[in-house]
């Protein structure tokens, strides 16, 4: 029987279009090895959003140059960011590769017809469902409009069939993917909205939860708020990416809003989910940052408090309108020591945030079991382990969190 071998990096779009890709070889006969020099069909899922994440996939490519030599009948195939629209380039750079294919697109060897309905044979009890490829937002920074290309959403009917045949074979939480997830269905014909979708995904029997990710502050409507508020089964979980605290900065980044367009809006979800968890991405060290620039957003995650920032160091891609104009003019330690300042803070308010879930009770959708104790995640994401006996796979418990940290709480089955 021959084997395939998938290489994943980057974001959960990459993730889970390896778990489709994967699926397909399942279903021709292939099956799975960790061993990249026992498969037969080797696939590398790229990343370019950071360079060290290029510098992996390229050193991760050459490495396979020997085995390709010594065993010709090897299939190697590159998707994901990496491949940009010059594949003859890449071709000329890497002969030894025998597929390349732009990140979502069906890969070359299938039929497209069963890409688009292949699903993960046995899903996680999560499971990350992409409903909208791509971006036009061209962020200064980012280099994903250059590599996704532009926003193209899969039909309402198509997402709705999947999510049911996902909940058939053991899904309970879908997380819809995409870019800007606020950019959903303005491209179908009948303009459907993400509040449509998750209105039609909560009627689905069996489906306990349905998250999002990512919006965009330009664009979260009113009527988005107001759904998320109203459907029990989704999530009151949002993110929300600011990415700096400065108006001078935003700008700089093209982000399209400005801190008190951001603000406003934090300040409606509150009002709206008043129970809401936020998470939120910083970059700091973009071009031009002062030090009181930063400070500003030091400022800003003090005064709104997120349950969770993802933060990173600015590093120029090139090809972006940031790489182009701007000079990558903050020095390395000092990005560091930025970096460091807001982890610090971040971990304290997360841990102040997680600490008042104390003695309450919290209902939890359990993912499975890691050395010994079952883990799964609240409505607002936060990571719960337990002891019990019994097996929980799949299913909703009501935990009394007896501990809490910055990443994780521990709870009692609340029999
Ligand atoms: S919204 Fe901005 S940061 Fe996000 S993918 Fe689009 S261009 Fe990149």
């Amino acid at each position: 029987m021959p084997n395939y071998h998938i290489w994943t990096i980057g974001c959960q779009m990459n993730k889970a279009e390896s778990e489709r890709i994967a699926s397909l070889f399942e279903r021709k006969g292939y099956r799975h090895t960790p061993n990249a020099a026992q498969a037969d069909f080797i696939v590398l899922n790229t990343c370019v959003v950071r360079q060290n994440a290029e510098d992996r996939a390229v050193n991760k490519l050459r490495n396979l140059k020997p085995l390709k030599k010594s065993r010709p009948d090897l299939k190697i195939a590159v998707t994901g960011c990496w491949v940009d629209s010059n594949t003859e380039r890449l071709k000329t750079n890497f002969p030894y590769v025998d597929y390349l294919f732009k990140a979502g697109d069906c890969p070359p060897w299938e039929d497209r017809n069963e890409w688009s309905q292949a699903l993960p044979e046995q899903p996680q009890v999560s499971t990350y469902v992409p409903i909208i490829q791509g971006c036009n937002n061209f962020c200064a920074y980012c280099i994903v409009p250059y590599r996704r290309g532009r926003e193209r959403s899969r039909p309402l009917s198509e997402v709705v069939c999947e999510v049911k045949e996902l909940v058939k074979r053991g899904t309970r939480e879908v997380t819809l993917l995409g870019q800007n997830v606020d950019s959903y269905g303005h491209d179908l014909p009948d303009k459907p909205e993400l509040a449509d979708l998750l209105t039609e995904l909560t009627k689905i029997d069996g489906l306990y939860r349905i998250r999002f990710l990512t919006n965009h502050p330009k664009d979260m409507s009113k009527r988005l708020i107001q759904t998320i508020a109203r459907l029990d089964k989704v999530c009151k979980n949002i993110t929300l990416p600011v990415q700096a605290g400065s108006n001078e900065i935003l700008k700089a980044m093209r982000r399209g809003y400005t801190i008190e367009d951001y603000r406003r809006l934090i300040g409606e979800i509150r009002l709206e989910i008043p129970d809401v968890a936020l998470s939120n991405d910083i970059i700091v060290g973009f071009p031009t940052e002062t030090i009181a620039q930063f400070q500003q957003t030091v400022d800003l995650l003090t005064e709104l408090r997120f349950d969770v920032v993802h933060i990173a160091a600015y590093s120029p891609r090139s090809g972006t309108i940031a790489a182009r104009k701007l000079a990558d003019d903050v020095p390395p330690d000092e990005k560091k020591r930025r970096l460091l300042i807001i982890e610090q803070l971040q971990e304290k308010i997360t841990a102040e945030i997680n600490a008042g879930l104390m003695g309450k009770t919290i209902e939890v959708l359990v993912e499975g079991k890691e050395k010994g104790k079952w883990y799964g995640r609240t409505g607002s994401d936060k990571l719960v382990f337990f002891s019990d006996n019994a097996n929980h796979t799949g299913k909703l418990v009501h935990l009394k969190i007896e501990s809490t940290g910055p990443w994780s709480l521990q709870g009692t089955v609340n029999r």
